[in-house]
Parts: structure tokens; sequence; C-alpha cells
């Protein structure tokens, strides 16, 4: 039996104010329900703070950061570090995000250096991978996906790699509207498992919680995260809104 974890990640991406991310955060506090799923805010930088205090309360309510350097500190004018990220209450921090892949340049090899000193601060890393849509075209989603998933993780140890979080997103389905088919996804998320259990075990690979992004909404969470494979989901647009990001919720 797998006993794995169920989580709704939501990632509110470059949106809202201070003032309406925390005003956001005290919507979910007060509406959440309680549950065994683990719900994360991944919030812009300058709201962490904020939203630790508002959130501190709520057992199963976690916060992320929506990326982070890969060096311990120094000169790196602009940049976050890991150690900064923890000082204000973060417990997960989202890597690997096609945004940051595609208008940052970001490759497996440095969301590989990102994973290891998210561990190292003690926090989780939310490892996002998944394909563009002439990728999937041609055939070679798959071939894509495991290359992203083996060099971004794969020189982890088991110890390492059993906090790991992975969000399968395909990125055609990302603030499209389009969502993965829930076939396409239960598909993709045991090809994932599989890679995880041949180079991990079993064992691990049950307990490794992999999450589906990509338009989820109130409307198709249920669907989706009842394929056997899928254990969360990691919610961008529909996150903005706590009604919205509460049913998805409520669908785990
Ligand atoms: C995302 O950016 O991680 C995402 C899944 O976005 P959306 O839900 O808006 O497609």
């Amino acid at each position: 039996m797998s006993h794995r974890k169920n989580i709704v990640a939501g990632n509110w991406k470059m949106n809202k104010d201070y003032e309406e991310g925390r005003t956001l955060a005290r919507e979910v506090v007060a509406k959440l329900q309680p549950s065994d799923t683990i719900v994360v805010l991944g919030a812009p930088f300058i709201h962490l703070k904020g939203v630790s205090h508002i959130i501190s309360e709520v057992n199963n309510l976690c916060l992320a950061a929506q990326n982070c350097h890969q060096e311990e500190d120094g000169a790196y004018t602009g940049e976050i570090s890991t150690t900064m990220l923890r000082s204000v209450g973060c417990d997960y921090v989202i890597l690997g995000h096609s945004e940051r892949r595609d208008y940052f340049e970001e490759s497996n090899q440095l969301i590989n250096a990102k994973v290891k000193k998210t561990l190292a601060a003690g926090m989780l890393p939310i490892f996002c991978c998944g394909e563009q849509l002439p990728v999937r075209e041609a055939g070679d989603h798959e071939k894509l996906v495991a290359q992203q998933v083996k060099e971004g993780l794969f020189d982890l140890s088991a110890e390492d790699f059993s906090k790991v979080v992975i969000a399968y997103e395909p990125v055609w389905a990302i603030g499209t509207g389009v969502t993965a088919s829930p076939e396409q996804a239960q598909e993709m998320h045991a090809f994932i498992r599989s890679l995880v259990a041949e180079h991990y075990g079993e064992d691990l690979a049950n307990a490794t919680s992999i999450l589906y992004g990509g338009s989820v909404k109130p409307s198709n969470a249920k669907e989706l995260f009842s394929q056997k494979d899928v254990d969360g989901g990691l919610v961008g647009g529909a996150s903005l809104n706590a009604s919205d990001f509460l049913a998805i919720v409520a669908a785990m």
C-alpha cells in the first residue's frame, strides 16, 4: 500500500501585491477544512514572511517559495538564498517550473544544484517537469521527462530523494485552459513512478508524491486526483481565488 502524502500546492506566480497576498492567505485559513491533505501556498518572495505569520496556526498548511539561488550567500545581487527562505518559515521550494526553464534558461544541472541547496537548508523541493507541445506531438514526452527527472534528481541519496515532491506539468496545459486528460496524466505519473522504482526501488517509488499541474480547476480536479498515481496538484491560476483553490483541495 502506498503511504505517500496527498498535496495540493498553489503557485501564485508574480501576482498579488502585499496586502492582496495577505488577504488571500487569510481567506484560505478561514475556509480550509481539516483533512490529511497538505496544502501549500507558493507565494512571491516578498509575501513569504507575512503569509507565514497568517498560516502558522494551521497544521497542514505550508509555505513555499517559487525559486531560490543555488549558492549559500555572497555577491549575487537580487537573488534569494535558501537560508533566507528557511528563516522566514518556508517549508517547500518550487523548482524547475517550466517558466523558469523557458524564460530564465534554467538547465537540469542548475535545477539539480537548487534541489540540493533546498534540501541542505531543511526544506522540501517541489520539482517540476513536463514537456512542450511539439515534444508530445513527436511522441518524445516520456524521453524528455525521463531526462529531466534523471538529471534533476537521480544523483540524490535515497534519504534526500525521499523528501522530494515531483510535479508533472505538461507545458501545453499550463495557463492555457487545456488540461491533460486523466488518462494522459495517469500514464505519465505511472511512468515517472517506474523511473523512481528502477533507480531507488519500489518502496521509495510508492512513497513519492507526484502532483499534476496544468489548468487544474474545481471542475476537473476530482477526476484528475482520482487517478491511481496522481497524488495531488500544483495549481497556478485557480490558486489566486480562495474559493476555487479550496474547492480543488476538497476534491483531493
Ligand atoms: C503552474 O504554473 O504550475 C500551473 C499549473 O498553472 P495553471 O494552473 O494556471 O495552468
